[in-house]
């Protein structure tokens, strides 16, 4: 299967229960990544203390916000015709005021509200707390903005309403930021610097999940394998921490085995990973927790090691076949997912070869595949020019398409004739007689509805599958249940 990126997804309004004593009305979109709809939905919960209820329907909305992604071109472009459709409706509904917040609003700043002059509020990722600040100067005329990036700020304090939920699956947030500095990305300078969350505060949130009666949680964070929690700061200053500091501090595996035994019926998932910062312990707790998925989205972006070099990814290929065969030893039928991107500076059709026979090796469930878009402020964009031709890029990203469709398929039919656990989460998009919900491998399974309701944990045998799902038989309920 490959996937590129959810579609459907993207920039669906968010809505949750409206509350009586709320009297406006707040219009929010995301676009993005997981991160970004996690941020929405702490931003909802900032806002209904505020008296806003949201809306899906946009001309009734007194506040619109957009929360923004910036990791490619096309998807800025896809913000800015969502720009435009606000500004025609502002003309119809002119006491709507419109928002920017995440990515582009860090990357963009003053840029949309003095040059272009088509929002009112221009709010960073770490300032959310200020939106009724900021909405307060809005409201009394004057345009706000606050980009400033934190070094503590994580959210841990505020309980994010869940947008659009399935009452079954919930993202929890865990880090901010990227210290990584791929040549390639724009995070870092989005996101700021990579800072943890209190393990205390996530715990809870994860207890308060499972009694709410939510069966799966995943931790998020742009480098999950770097968690690091000493008493808060930023994790680059971690070697300015006391010894005593140092020794009761929490690393990510410390924090898997925290929320597992708290909620030993709660499906745990993770993303993402960094091959560079993936340490045998997080392996070692993957294998021990039955309720920690068998599954690990492992960007891996080129199989190239000079590619890899340029895009300062920390590891080489050897690095990574290592620790692919460290998971496979540990736990035979993890799923591996992976992000590649095609047509870096300077790749050859020799580097494409490499990122070929990559895959061939690790022979992914899935994977989100890309072609290079030049970000501007990054390194590689300072330092590289983009020199592969469009068409190329094109070539070479269907080959790795095509490639990851045949593997999919491979991966699909090894299920054939096996039971399963499913849990249920929603009813199938092709069928109303059918339920859709995902293994531990994180493939979606597909089967007939019977008496079986979402939420539930149940044992599918597979008799059928495409390149991207199972399908399947109920045979019963899990013990999981
Ligand atoms: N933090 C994760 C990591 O380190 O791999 C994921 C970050 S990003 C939100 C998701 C994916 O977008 C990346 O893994 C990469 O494949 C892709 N991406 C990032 N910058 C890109 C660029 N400039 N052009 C094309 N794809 C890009």
């Amino acid at each position: 299967m490959e996937k590129i990126i959810d579609e459907t997804k993207q920039g669906n309004s968010l809505v949750l229960e409206p509350k009586k004593e709320n009297g406006r009305k707040l219009f929010i979109e995301s676009y993005g990544c997981q991160m970004n709809f996690s941020d929405s939905e702490i931003v909802a919960s900032i806002l209904s203390k505020e008296g806003f209820n949201t809306t899906q329907n946009l001309e009734e909305a007194d506040l619109v916000l957009v929360n923004t992604c910036s990791i490619r071109e096309k998807a800025e472009q896809t913000v800015r015709k969502r720009l435009e459709k606000y500004n025609a409706v502002k003309r119809i509904n002119p006491g709507m005021k419109v928002g920017v917040l995440g990515c582009m609003a860090e990357r963009l700043k003053s840029k949309f509200l003095e040059e272009e002059k088509i929002v009112d509020l221009v709010v960073g990722p770490d300032a959310y707390k200020d939106l009724p600040n900021l909405i307060n100067e809005v409201e009394e005329g004057r345009n706000a903005m606050n980009v400033i990036l934190s070094k503590e700020e994580t959210y841990g304090d505020i309980s994010p309403v869940r947008l659009q939920s399935n009452g079954v699956s919930a993202f929890v947030s865990i880090t901010r930021g990227c210290d990584n500095m791929c040549t390639f990305c724009v995070v870092p300078f989005t996101r700021g610097r990579e800072r943890s969350r209190d393990p205390q505060s996530i715990v809870e949130e994860v207890n308060d999940l499972a009694a709410k009666g939510y069966k799966e949680i995943t931790l998020l964070g742009q480098n999950v394998d770097s968690y690091l929690w000493y008493g808060g700061g930023l994790k680059k200053d971690f070697k300015n921490a006391t010894e005593m500091q140092k020794a009761t501090a929490t690393n990510f595996a410390g924090l898997l085995k925290l929320v597992a035994e708290a909620q030993p019926k709660m499906r745990i998932r993770f993303s993402t990973s960094n091959p560079q910062d993936m340490t045998m312990d997080v392996i070692e707790a993957m294998a021990k927790y039955p309720n920690i998925c068998n599954y690990i989205h492992l960007p891996v972006q080129s199989g190239s090691d000079r590619i890899l070099q340029k895009m300062n990814r920390l590891h080489t290929r050897e690095e990574y076949f290592e620790l692919i065969d460290n998971i496979k030893k540990l736990i035979p039928d993890c799923g591996i997912s992976h992000d590649i991107i095609t047509g870096f500076p300077t790749e050859t059709e020799e580097d494409h070869k490499d990122t070929l026979s990559l895959m061939e090796y690790v022979k992914y469930d899935f994977g989100f595949m890309f072609a290079y878009s030049e970000r501007p402020g990054t390194m590689a964009a300072r330092k590289f020019e983009d020199d592969v031709p469009e068409a190329d890029k094109k070539r070479r990203l269907q080959e790795i398409v095509d490639l990851q469709q045949k593997h999919s398929r491979y991966n699909t039919e090894k299920f054939l004739g096996k039971t399963v656990e499913v849990l249920i989460e929603k009813e199938s998009k092709k069928s109303d007689a059918h339920w859709s919900g995902r293994n531990s491998q994180n493939t979606v399974v597909v089967f007939p509805k019977e008496n079986y309701k979402v939420g539930d944990f149940v044992n599918v045998k597979v008799e059928d599958c495409t390149s991207a799902t199972l399908i399947g038989t109920p045979v019963g309920y899990s013990d999981n249940n």
